[in-house]
This record gives structure tokens, C-alpha cells and sequence, in this order.
């Protein structure tokens, strides 16, 4: 195979996965009521990416059979900009609501093949031969992945790393004639219902007597004793007009647990090894995925920016207060733009011909989003204030007792029928108040570690030298 389309995606997730929704287990993924929406918007990136093969299909270096860009390992700036016409596509589907369509784990295994010398070091060569030919796997199957690497923590003042005693946090039991035997708990995998498989690797370096915890690997969902216990649905019923994102675009997020689980051999990437474990995460990793999560970003935010004056057209809204409220989007917008714009320019080979972009810009702009997708949120909310909830739904317009009555009373400026006016905030609505978008609002707080922590690891990417010289030169002053 290589790039698959939706319908053969559809059919993979018809197997013995134990999804736990609403109390019960799930039978089929892809006509249960709350997933089936999202299932098909998946479907939908796997056609779009046929449907755009130009954008975003490449060879496969070994095959030379087309796989999506995503999949590829960026050997140029130039690889980089395609890639990115590609990433962009894909967001641009769900503008930028679903946060872990599978280019983001796509570019995460590209990029640890990227990088394989980081995981081939300390005496892991086997681990790190066998992700390389889980990559290829990955990229000629084009299965959709998961991945949960952070624990879920009882006590947050014992830190991150897991104490002797943890049997909370996956872990491993025992080696098996097959492999090794894992037991334990994931805090979260965005799209877990939807994947074909789930990835577990590093997240915060650990220290010495904690080798048990240390393990990188990737199965199947179905894989015995792999369970999910799915959050609340945040989907409704299909209904484009009344929820144009709800009803499509609930991605999903899911406890996972490994109740006695059993990792193939050949699926094991890093088992106890701590060196590797506390370095392959540290240098390629946050630069590689944050092209694909910076850019879903930029195209959330320019979308942000014309629901806003939409809104504010709608009603005729020309107060200054909305001007200024605009252009404090559209500045977030903007540097969003040139962060990436500036990664992509100062890209570099990684070593061993591996392009990323370079990390500060885009490590900045992680570090600013969780405060600035909540105040676009606020200030999107105080744009389009109660017209939001007065917004009709598709059936009550159309009613014969009703619609003329709508039509006659909930009107809106310029000429803007009852119907217009309606649809745009519901946009507004299920953009900014309904439960999917609290949700979407914490995913940005959260996804790809908080806020808080950002900021607080910046001294360690940041380059000192040049401000540090600018200091120096008064104190060093005779
Ligand atoms: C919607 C959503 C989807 C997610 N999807 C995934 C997924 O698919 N896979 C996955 O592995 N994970 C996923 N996550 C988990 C995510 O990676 C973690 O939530 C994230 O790393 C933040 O970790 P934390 O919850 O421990 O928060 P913390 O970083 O601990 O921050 C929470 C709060 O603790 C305080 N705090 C600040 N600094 C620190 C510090 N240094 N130490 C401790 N506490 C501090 C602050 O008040 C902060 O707001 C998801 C999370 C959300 C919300």
C-alpha cells in the first residue's frame, strides 16, 4: 500500500479495540453516535491528502511508492516548505480544531528515524534498528497513531519521575518468551478511538532506579489487556448548520490503561535504557513536531481573526473597543506567522542529513499559546456577547409558525437575512461556548505540556550569549 484513502482508514478501525464510552464498551467505532463524526472527518484528511497529492504526497525513499509528506524525514529547507503546504492542508480541514490528525505523530516517527543516532547510542542499537522498521511499517501501512507519555500523577509534589514503588504508572512487570510484559497507566491519548495504534515514549527524564518506567514502544489498539475509558462525548448529532464542529470534529481524548499487556519484541524501542531515555527527546524532537502544531496554530488563529469581524459585520459593530479587539487577534495571528516563517528560515541539518526547523521561535510561540488562544476565545466572546445564543436553529427557521417571524425580527445589518446572521454565530458558538470548545480551550492550555512549564524551561534553549553582552558591557566597565 502507501497513502491510503478514507474508506480503507474506515474499515482498519473495525476490530476487537476495548473503547469504554458513556458506561459501555464500544462495539464499532465508526457508527457509534459519538465518534462516527470525527471517524469520517478523519476519513476526510486521508481523501484530502489524494485529493491534493501535489501538496502532499512525496516518494517514499525506499518504495518510491507515494506516501503523505508527513511521513517524510525533511533532508533540505526546501523538504521543509513542502512539508509545510502539506501540514497546513490538513489543518485547514478542521481549521486547526483537531489538534492530533495523524501528521502530528506521522512527523514524530520521521523524526525519530531523523534522529536514529540519538536512539541507537548507550547500547540500543536493536531498539533503535527496530523503530526505524516500525517507520517504514508505519509509513507503508499509513496506520493513524495515538500516544500517551504522560503519567498520571496522584501527588504532584513528588514530581514527575515515578517513585520504586509506583504501580500506577506503566510500567514493566517482566521479560516473556515474545517480548516484555507492561502494566499501568497513561494519562491521556487524544484520538485513541480512531488509531490504529498507540506510541509510548519519553517524556521528562527520569533518574537512576527508575529503569523500569523507562520504555519507548508502539502497538496495535486491539493489542489484549489495552484499554480506553473515553472522556464525555463532546460530539452532537450531525448537523452542520445548528453545530458546524461538534458534530465532526470531537476528537476524542482517553485514559489508557495496560492491564498486563504484552509488547512483541520487535515493538520495543527503549527498554530500561537511561541514557536513551533521558537524551532522545531533548534535541530534534520539540523543533521537528512543532512545524506541524505551530501551523495548525496559525491557521486556528487567522480563522479566529475573520469569525471575529464576521461578527462584528453581522450586527455592524464599528465601536472602537471591537476595532482594538481585532487588531489584538490579527497581531497574535501575525506573530504566529513570523515565528514559523523564522524557524523555517534558520532551519539547519540536524547531523546525519536531518532538517528541522530552528527551535527558538517556534519554543517562544509554544510558550505564549495557552495564554493567547484562551484571551482570543475571551475576546471573540465579548464581540459576539447574547447575538451567539440568539442564533436559531436550522429547523426553526425553516418552520412554518416560525421562520417568518425569524426572518421579520432576527434579521442583521447591511442587508444580512435572519438566516446569515444565524449561521455565523453559531460558528461563533460551537468556536467559542459550546462543551467542544471548552474542551479545545483546554487541549491549548495542555497539549503539548502547560503553559506554566513553557515558560519556565526557556532558560533551557535560550541563547544568553548576545544579552548577556549587552549587560556585561556596564558591569565589566572600568
Ligand atoms: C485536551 C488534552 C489532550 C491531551 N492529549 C494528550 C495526548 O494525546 N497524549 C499525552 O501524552 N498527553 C496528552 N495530554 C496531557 C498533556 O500532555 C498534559 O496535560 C500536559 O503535559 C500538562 O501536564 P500536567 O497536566 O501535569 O500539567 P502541569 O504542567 O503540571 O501544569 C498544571 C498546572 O500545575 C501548575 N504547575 C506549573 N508549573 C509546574 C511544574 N513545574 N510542575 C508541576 N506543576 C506545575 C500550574 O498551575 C499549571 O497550570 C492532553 C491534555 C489535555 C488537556
Amino acid at each position: 500500500m502507501a497513502a491510503r484513502n478514507g474508506e480503507t482508514y474506515l474499515k482498519g478501525l473495525r476490530d476487537n479495540r476495548n473503547i469504554w464510552m458513556d458506561g459501555s464498551r464500544v462495539s464499532d467505532v465508526v457508527d457509534h453516535p459519538a465518534l462516527k463524526g470525527a471517524a469520517q472527518t478523519l476519513a476526510a484528511v486521508y481523501d484530502l491528502q489524494l485529493e491534493n497529492s501535489e501538496i502532499c504526497l512525496g516518494d517514499n525513499p525506499q518504495t518510491k511508492k507515494k506516501i503523505s509528506r508527513s511521513h517524510m524525514i525533511p533532508r533540505s529547507r526546501e523538504d521543509l516548505f513542502k512539508r509545510h503546504a502539506c501540514l497546513k492542508k490538513i489543518a485547514e480541514l478542521t481549521v486547526g480544531l483537531m489538534g492530533r490528525t495523524p501528521d502530528y505523530l506521522n512527523l514524530t516517527f520521521a523524526g525519530f528515524v531523523g534522529d536514529k543516532s540519538a536512539w541507537a547510542s548507550n547500547g540500543n542499537e536493536a531498539g533503535a534498528e527496530r523503530l526505524s522498521l516500525y517507520q517504514q511499517q508505519l509509513m507503508e501501512h499509513d496506520w493513524c497513531l495515538t500516544h500517551a507519555i504522560v503519567s498520571p500523577g496522584s501527588d504532584k509534589s513528588q514530581g514527575d519521575a515515578p517513585r520504586a514503588d509506583d504501580a500506577i504508572t506503566l510500567h514493566k512487570v517482566e521479560n516473556t518468551e515474545h517480548g516484555i510484559l507492561v502494566r499501568g497507566s497513561k494519562a491521556l491519548a487524544t484520538l485513541a478511538p480512531f488509531a490504529d495504534e498507540i506510541a509510548v515514549y519519553p517524556r521528562t527524564p527520569m533518574p537512576e532506579g527508575s529503569e523500569k518506567y523507562m520504555l519507548a514502544f508502539s502497538i496495535p489498539l486491539s493489542t489484549p489487556g489495552l484499554k480506553f475509558l473515553c472522556r464525555d462525548s463532546m460530539s452532537t448529532p450531525r448537523q452542520d448548520f445548528d453545530h458546524p464542529f461538534s458534530g465532526r470534529f470531537d476528537e476524542q481524548d482517553a485514559f489508557v490503561i495496560f492491564d498486563n499487556v504484552e509488547i512483541p519484541h520487535e515493538r520495543v524501542f527503549i527498554d530500561g535504557n537511561i541514557n536513551v531515555y533521558n537524551t532522545v527527546m531533548t534535541k530534534t524532537w520539540m523543533p521537528n513536531i512543532m512545524q506541524q502544531t505551530m501551523i495548525r496554530a496559525c491557521v486556528k488563529l487567522k480563522f479566529a481573526w475573520a469569525l471575529g469581524r464576521r461578527m462584528a459585520a453581522a450586527v455592524n459593530d464599528q465601536s472602537l473597543a471591537t476595532k482594538q479587539m481585532l487588531g489584538e487577534i490579527w497581531c497574535y495571528s501575525e506573530f504566529a506567522q513570523a515565528a514559523v516563517a523564522a524557524a523555517e528560515a534558520k532551519a539547519f541539518d540536524q547531523g546525519e542529513g536531518f532538517w528541522t526547523p530552528s527551535v527558538e521561535p517556534l519554543f517562544a510561540l509554544r510558550s505564549m499559546l495557552p495564554s493567547w488562544f484562551p484571551r482570543v476565545s475571551e475576546i471573540l466572546k465579548l464581540i459576539g456577547s447574547h447575538y451567539m445564543l440568539a442564533a436559531p436553529r436550522a429547523d426553526q427557521l425553516h418552520d412554518e409558525e416560525m421562520g417568518g417571524l425569524i426572518e421579520e425580527f432576527m434579521g442583521g445589518a447591511d442587508g444580512i437575512d435572519a438566516e446569515e446572521r444565524a449561521k455565523i454565530f453559531r460558528l461563533g458558538w460551537d468556536f467559542l461556548g459550546s462543551q467542544m470548545a471548552a474542551r479545545n480551550e483546554q487541549y491549548e492550555r495542555f497539549y503539548l505540556g502547560s503553559g506554566a512549564r513553557n515558560l519556565q524551561s526557556v532558560l533551557r534553549i535560550a541563547d544568553t550569549a548576545y544579552s548577556d553582552s549587552l549587560v556585561d558591557q556596564f558591569l565589566r566597565e572600568e
